[in-house]
């Protein structure tokens, strides 16, 4: 554990995975009314490693003549990485978990969480059922999912938290209000917690050092946009405590570059389907055309942003889809 500003301890996870599984950071504000963000990995040994680092911090403040005592958690949003430890979490400290309504209601069972995770791929995914096979394939999926998130993350759910809170409200760690506002786009549930008088935001996954994965079910890339938006004007903001990777010390250049980068990629997908447009281009061609010396996997993540992006562009009328046999095709109609 470091403290990573005054009474703020960061708590690092490794998930040995990197890949598939990032590292979590967890934060600690410490005092006599503390608070945990973010519940990380729910398997055993993480858990362990979680309390040992907590009881460090509680060392120190006691060394200190502090008063120390967690008596809370939150969570940013429903994804596993993020809920996975709130059960053994609070076996183990007796802390009260707080959700917001939305959240609670993705982590309450497994057929509530996975149909937050799985999605239709017709509709989510811009590809056509294609028979027998493909609901073979859609089965095979789920099964893995079911396993992996259980055994990887050490997932449980949480039928029934103990404080359920609005997404736009004020709560109180150690004596101090903290700002919870909603910041919907990289899941429809997610939250940010702020201290004006710190200028300290925890943001969840919406501000990294790299780029926020975007795709469906439950993301959505105007939404996105506009949370960025409004983190970058709030009052005061000097350092945002990320959930992944390194801590933002220049907030307002990070967002800057956030937003450009997603403008830029907009205008990548419609240029292709401004290049394409006379008989319309897919969402495989469009991915091919943007990632073609990339590997398979890589392209199959980029999928979810990049229909993610058709979508909000059809929303917007920029383009129109032509739903073929076997392909949905997309054009941009002025053009025509
Ligand atoms: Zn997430």
């Amino acid at each position: 554990m470091e403290e990573v500003i005054p009474g703020i301890f960061l708590i690092k996870e490794k998930s040995g995975f990197e890949r598939i599984k990032p590292s979590e950071n967890i934060y600690i504000i410490a005092g006599p009314d503390g608070l945990i963000f973010d519940a990380g990995f729910g398997n055993k040994k993480v858990i362990k490693f979680l309390i040992k680092e907590i009881n460090k911090i509680e060392q120190k403040y006691r060394d200190n003549n502090k008063d120390f005592k967690i008596t809370q958690i939150l969570v940013s949003h429903g994804h596993p990485d993020h809920f996975a430890g709130l059960k053994r979490i609070k076996n183990s400290l007796g802390v009260k978990i707080i959700l917001t309504e939305k959240t609670a209601d993705i982590i309450k069972n497994k057929k509530s969480f996975m149909k937050s995770f799985n999605s239709d791929s017709y509709e989510d995914y811009l590809i056509i059922q294609k028979g027998f096979r493909y609901r073979i394939r859609s089965f095979l999926e789920k099964l893995m999912f079911s396993f992996f998130f259980k055994r990887i993350y050490g997932l449980s759910f949480i039928a029934k938290p103990d404080e359920i809170i609005k997404d736009n409200t004020e709560i109180s760690i150690n004596g101090e209000t903290w700002k919870v506002f909603p910041s919907p786009g990289h899941a429809i549930d997610h939250i940010s917690l702020y201290n004006e008088e710190k200028g300290v935001l925890l943001s969840g996954d919406n501000v990294l050092s790299k780029t926020t994965w975007l795709g469906p079910p439950n993301c959505n890339i105007g939404d996105y946009i506009e949370s960025i938006e409004t983190i970058q004007k709030l009052p005061n903001l000097k350092i945002i405590l990320a959930a992944h990777g390194a801590l933002i010390n220049n907030p307002r250049e990070r967002t800057i570059e956030i937003l450009e980068h997603r403008k830029e990629r907009t205008q990548q997908v419609l240029d292709i389907v401004k290049e394409f447009t006379e008989n319309g281009t897919s969402p495989d061609e469009i991915i091919q055309k943007l990632y073609s010396n990339k590997k398979k996997m890589r392209t199959e993540i980029a999928r979810g942003w990049v229909c993610l992006t058709l979508k909000m562009l059809e929303e917007q009328n920029v383009i129109k889809r032509i739903e073929g046999k076997k392909e949905i095709k997309f054009y941009t109609p002025n053009k025509l």
